[in-house]
């Protein structure tokens, strides 16, 4: 068996010790002569899974009581609509920060439900940093202040968080979760698609502050309604039974690896050995404002487009996957999320000081 270096924005790699934890039990999870995968959702045996899994998340991120752990479905992008709907419920404003596409989907989602305003975006830089923010422009009755902390695509992140003051703080983390610590209360509310740090795709994670559940719109559906799947444990109806298993064992992982501390030691060793090839290289270059370099997606493009193309396929063949950066931005990108080994990005970084030398 040979694995690659999957450099993937996501779905990106898991930890190859929770992959074999999952292919030891598959057939069989502990005695029950089931895979977790046929198992009922309401039985005692997957019940410990998911309450151990909400229980690690809490434990894992150091998240205050007063915060409830969501598993939902539907991605990222579906939380677009649930936030207007959950939380624009008082004076019906929101304030954005458009620092990229995700955000920018975001705003143009929210606007279907209410007075959405763009107080910054870093659009004519091509997204390249993030903007700066003036707080006068933030209004104080907005009913929550939205950020993508961490923007995929373009490889930026904030560096510190804005002060909104009582404004609830809701942020994007689908890239950044449980990369580093994070002061959970600082936010109203964080979330993310599970595909980029936390398990398979299918599985969507919001924390949320319970003082703002309970107040959605009357035409919420349902689903999209956190007060009824926090009121429900997550299971209102059949959760997204497997992501939730191995998010359970990535947990596991990370706790027994050091906690949170460690995996962002590890994550800025990793970034810094990219970053400070890339500053070195006469070939390659990182288009971001060094103060918000992502430590977890790391773009880069050479001098012509033509060289691009050779190192995406070159690294291919070489066991470095999908290294090609997103159809909007072009160049590269390394997604270096916490389950890419230090070796990866090490040998990385020797493919390209060899590949720049065979192409000077
Ligand atoms: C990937 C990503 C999304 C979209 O996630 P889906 O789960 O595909 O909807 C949204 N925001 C950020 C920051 C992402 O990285």
């Amino acid at each position: 068996m040979s694995r690659v270096y999957n450099f993937s924005a996501g779905p990106s790699m898991l930890p190859e010790s929770v992959l074999n934890r999952a292919a030891e039990e598959m057939l069989d999870y502990k005695g029950s002569g089931q895979s977790v995968m046929e198992m009922s959702h309401r039985s005692k045996v997957y019940e410990e899974i998911i309450f151990s899994a909400r229980d690690l998340f809490k434990e894992v991120m150091n998240i205050p009581d007063n915060y409830k752990v969501l598993f939902l479905q539907g991605g990222a992008s579906t939380q677009f609509a649930a936030i207007p709907l959950n939380f624009m419920n008082g004076s019906g404003k929101a304030d954005y920060v458009l620092s990229g596409q995700f955000s920018t989907k975001a705003y143009q989602e929210a606007q279907k439900y209410g007075d959405v305003r763009a107080v910054a975006s870093s659009k004519t830089d091509n997204f390249s940093r993030i903007p700066d923010l003036d707080k006068s422009q933030f209004r104080p009755d907005a009913d929550y202040f939205y950020i993508c902390q961490n923007n995929t695509i373009f490889g930026t992140r904030f560096s510190g968080l804005p002060d909104t003051g009582d404004v609830p703080l809701v942020a994007d983390v689908s890239s950044c979760f449980l990369s580093e610590p994070m002061d959970v209360s600082k936010y109203g509310v964080m979330y993310g698609g599970a595909q980029k740090n936390i398990a398979p795709a299918g599985l969507t994670v919001v924390i949320v502050r319970e003082d703002l559940l309970g107040k959605a719109r009357d035409i919420t559906p349902t689903m999209l309604d956190y007060k009824i799947m926090a009121d429900n444990d997550s299971m209102y109806n059949t959760p997204p039974c497997y992501p939730i298993y191995i998010c359970k064992l990535v947990l596991e992982w990370i706790k027994t690896t050091g906690g949170l501390e460690a995996m962002r030691e590890r994550n800025v060793n990793k970034a810094s050995i990219l970053y400070d090839y890339l500053d070195r290289s006469e070939m390659f270059t990182n288009p971001v404002l060094p103060r918000d370099r992502s430590i977890m997606n790391v773009t880069f493009v050479a001098k012509t487009e033509e060289l691009n193309k050779k190192f995406c396929a070159e690294a291919e063949k070489a066991g470095f996957v999908n290294i090609k950066g997103h159809r909007s931005v072009g160049g590269m990108r390394a997604s270096i999320y916490n389950a890419m080994p230090v070796e990866g990005v090490e040998k990385l970084v020797e493919f390209m000081a060899d590949f720049e030398k065979a192409n000077a």
